[in-house]
């Protein structure tokens, strides 16, 4: 992205009055998810109104339910882990049965 594209992008999300930008994404990932509307970023379901900052996509409940898994299938799936590195991986309180209400399980 040239340096002329992030300042449109901020422009345009300064235009929209929405949140400012999080430190961990580009201007324009930032303006994709604030204005890219209601479609999932994964399959482009539309309809999916909850943008999950946990993980910092926009997921449809499907999609939830085929690509996240509960922190405690981590070992079955890799039995070669490192624990200490899953402190650093995003993750959501949100898994793809919990109807959109939180839990207290860490799905990755
Ligand atoms: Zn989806």
């Amino acid at each position: 992205m040239s340096r002329n594209a992030i300042t449109v992008w901020k422009a345009a999300s300064e235009g929209v009055h929405g949140p400012p930008c999080l430190e961990c994404l580009s201007e324009h990932q930032w303006a994709v998810w604030i204005c890219g509307g209601a479609k999932c970023q994964v399959c482009g379901a539309k309809g999916v109104l909850k943008m999950d900052f946990s993980i910092r996509h926009r997921v449809c409940t499907p999609c939830k339910k085929s690509n996240l898994f509960a922190a405690s299938k981590f070992a079955k799936l890799y039995p070669n882990y490192v624990p200490v590195l899953m402190k650093l991986v995003p993750y959501t309180n949100v898994g793809g049965r919990a109807h959109g209400h939180t839990s207290g399980t860490k799905f990755f």
